[in-house]
């Protein structure tokens, strides 16, 4: 056990140079005052104990060294201490004290009873102070080894565990809160001698003011030029008028240090101070970067798109093109309103304008089918609208399929299957009542069934997204970009068209218009295609192609007459394919898929059951018709009509058709199915109230 100092007089010429003045203002410095000393003494065990803040009590209890029975007299006089002898002795002073002027202030100001024991001391003593003077000579008393300094009655606010760390010391005293968000850092720089250790809040946590810990050479101090650094370094990374939390820890030379500059030993200078600084905001950043790779980011729990609930969805202002998010009777922020309307001007008439060629392009043939010989064969040009003398399945029937004029109306209302909503589907179409044609009902259990499991998987939250959506652009054939009031989505083009053709096959079954084929296409040579691609996964053991060709065309045959009465799908007696249906106004699907759509008729449909055949066969065919990368970007028209596809009349681009014809019956036509908030098909990607946070702080 380490021995304690002996007190001595400082002279007084030393005293006035040190030019003190301590003056204990508050309870806080008393407090500090004899942690320093009990700290001083060695001490690893401290008890602080206070009542009303420290104005009736104050209590500390230490493990230190304790003091010498000879010293106890002038313990709380002026200018006595074991700390500093010489002058010279400050340059290189480890100890918290110096001046001896703590104790002589507090018993200026306070009752003081002080009972210590040193090792080597038979039992405790106990003296009180007041005005700096011994007021009794001690008395021997029980007590344990160490210091306990009492100014006035006990339960303590603070206790530190024997073998605590500093982070525990301060989950203590700052909560788990802080302590948790902590990154440590420990950080040396030869150039300006000097070490740092410590905790700093990620950016993860913010709190109002700011908590800053700093010790310089274990003291406590206050350096406002480090404080405004690392401030400074924080700002670009937390909420605006929100502070961090550190507790630093510097190493500096004792003798590029000094600690005099103020009465309380508060504020410090140092050498190299910017140079230390900057170095030291230099590595906060730093560390802040690095944790900020792990940061968390909310936003990711809404992906994808399963936050759209109905209390997401707002009602549009009464007027104006502004949709904004509020509460009722709030006024909106800025952040809030939405400033993009579905008829004004879009993105893409900035960025096509440059590419724009300044006549019409003569139409370009479409491109036939990649391996098929007789590319003529399946040219989109070759798809005509059969005139509307053809009953039940006329040009007429099959504009029933295109969407409805009107914003958002529910697909319930627009698929009854009786005609007075058969004139409501059509009111916006230049017919007259006359020429409507009559709507099959479909009563067939199996269809009801397929569209009540629709209906009841629909994602009402997402549906008001499709219904109310701006198209913002395509990405690519298979993902496009829209907004939703202050949000940014990315929707899945493919699988919201395939899930769209679905749906309407199953609504308007029986009930479709036909694409037909000018030139009839060979079920065999389309069947032989799909086996001679890898996708087919035909092997030898299945048997010669030409054989399995041809027992799909006999199959199909055999279902010709259903496939045409339900679904326009038209087989003639020789086998060739002369028509498809027509299930969304503008609409072609990509013929490339023909092939691998034949086989898979005859070999993915179940064909035993009704209703599990009408939903294969409507999976298969809404596959078909889907919107699909490998098909389009093979596709010439795409990239050949970029930027005059509007001109173009019937001659479109995927872009154009993605935007007009399938965005388009997104809005009005298709009911999302809850699965679509999960698998990823609608995808957030932002929202403005988040980007404004990030735009603040820059
Ligand atoms: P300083 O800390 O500057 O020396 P103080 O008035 O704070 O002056 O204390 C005077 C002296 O009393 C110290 O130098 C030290 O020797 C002794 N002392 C005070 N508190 C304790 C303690 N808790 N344990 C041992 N010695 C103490
Ligand atoms: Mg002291």
């Amino acid at each position: 056990m380490a021995v304690p100092g002996e007190i001595r007089r400082l002279e007084e010429a030393v005293v006035n140079r040190i030019a003190a003045g301590e003056v204990i203002q508050r309870p806080a410095n008393a407090i500090k005052e004899m942690v320093e000393n009990s700290l001083d003494a060695k001490s690893t065990n401290i008890q602080v104990i206070l009542k009303d803040g420290g104005l009736k009590l104050i209590q500390i209890q230490d493990n230190g060294t304790g003091i010498r029975r000879e010293d106890l007299e002038i313990l709380c006089e002026r200018f006595t201490t074991s700390k500093l002898q010489k002058f010279e002795d400050l340059a290189s002073i480890s100890t918290f004290g110096f001046r001896g002027e703590a104790l002589a202030s507090i018993s200026h100001v306070a009752h003081v009873t002080v009972t210590t024991k040193t090792a080597d001391g038979k039992c405790a003593l106990r003296c009180s102070y007041c005005d700096g003077k011994l007021k009794a000579p001690p008395k021997p008393c029980a007590g344990n080894q160490g210091t306990q300094i009492i100014q006035g009655e006990t339960v303590a606010d603070v206790r530190t565990l024997p073998n605590a760390s500093t982070l525990d010391n301060i989950r203590t005293i700052f909560g788990s809160a802080v302590s948790r968000e902590l990154i440590e850092v420990s950080f040396e720089d030869p150039k300006f001698a000097f070490k740092m250790k410590g905790y700093i809040s990620n950016a993860n946590y913010s709190v109002r003011k700011c908590i800053f810990l700093l010790f310089i050479n274990h003291r406590l101090v206050e350096s406002s030029a480090l404080r405004k650094a690392i401030e400074a370094v924080y700002a670009a990374y937390l909420p605006k008028n929100t502070h961090p939390f550190l507790y630093l820890s510097l190493e500096i030379l004792p003798q590029n240090v000094d600690v005099n500059v103020h009465p309380t030993k508060h504020e410090v200078h140092f050498l190299h101070e910017d140079s230390i600084i900057e170095s030291v905001q230099r590595y906060v950043e730093s560390m802040l970067l690095g944790a900020n790779s792990s940061r968390t980011y909310f936003t990711q729990t809404l992906l994808p798109g399963a936050a759209i609930t109905s209390s997401d969805i707002v009602k549009p202002l009464a007027a104006g093109s502004s949709s904004v998010v509020r509460d009722p009777g709030d006024k909106p922020s800025a952040r809030q309103l939405v400033r993009t309307d579905a008829r004004e001007q879009k993105i893409d008439a900035f960025v096509q304008a440059a590419n724009k060629p300044a006549g019409v392009l003569p139409v370009l043939p479409a491109a036939g089918l990649p391996r098929c010989q007789d590319s003529e064969m399946l040219d989109t040009s070759d798809f005509e609208i059969p005139p509307g003398t053809e009953a039940g399945n006329s040009a007429q029937v099959g504009e029933q399929c295109s969407p409805p004029c009107g914003e958002g109306p529910s697909r319930k209302r627009l698929r009854v299957d009786s005609p007075s909503d058969g004139n409501e589907e059509d009111s916006g179409h230049n017919m007259t009542a006359a020429h409507l044609p009559k709507r099959r009902i479909i009563n067939l259990t199996s269809i009801l069934s397929l569209r009540e499991e629709i209906d009841n998987q629909n994602h009402t939250g997402l549906q008001d997204m499709l219904q109310n959506h701006v198209f913002i652009g395509c990405v690519n054939p298979q993902w496009a970009l829209v907004q939703y009031q202050t949000k940014l989505y990315l929707i899945n083009s493919t699988k919201l068209s395939q899930e769209l053709f679905y749906q309407i096959l199953i609504y308007d079954f029986g009930n479709f218009g036909v694409l037909r084929l000018s030139n009839p296409a060979p079920l065999y040579e389309l069947a032989m295609l799909a086996l001679d691609s890898p996708e087919s996964g035909w092997t030898e053991e299945d048997g010669p192609k030409e054989g399995l060709a041809e027992y799909i065309v006999d199959f199909l045959k055999t279902k010709a007459e259903m496939l045409q009465d339900y679904f326009s799908l038209s087989i003639d007696e020789e086998g060739n394919l002369t028509g498809l249906p027509l299930l969304l106004e503008n609409y072609v699907p990509a013929l490339e898929g023909l092939p691998m759509f034949i086989l898979r008729l005859a070999t993915e449909v179940n064909w035993d059951e009704e209703k599990e055949c009408f939903g294969t066969l409507s999976k298969e065919c809404s596959q078909l018709y889907s919107i699909r990368k490998d098909y389009t970007l093979s596709d010439s028209l795409g990239s050949l009509h970029l930027g005059q596809q509007e001109e173009l009349g019937s001659d479109k681009s995927w872009k154009w058709t993605v935007e007009h014809v399938l965005a388009k019956a997104f809005r009005t036509l298709l009911l999302p199915p809850k699965l679509f908030a999960e698998n990823g098909f609608i995808l957030q990607l932002a929202n403005l109230p988040d980007l404004y946070k990030v735009f603040e702080r820059c």
